[in-house]
């Protein structure tokens, strides 16, 4: 991991988040990334869009 992360690193980060704790150090590599990389904000919100969605659906399939 150099200084400056890639996007794809960000990409990873970014999945990786949604399951589990990011430790202090991924998460502000990903919040300086995400002020100067406009795709990878986008990414980030498609992913946790997506999520929702998908756990919104298995919620509601779980009720009778
Ligand atoms: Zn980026």
């Amino acid at each position: 991991m150099g200084i400056k992360p890639t996007c794809r690193e960000i990409h990873r980060l970014t999945s990786e988040g949604m399951d589990r704790q990011l430790s202090a150090v991924e998460r502000l590599r990903m919040r300086l990334h995400l002020l100067l990389c406009v795709g990878c904000r986008r990414f980030g919100d498609q992913t946790a869009l997506l999520r929702r969605a998908v756990r919104e659906r298995s919620t509601r399939e779980s009720e009778p």
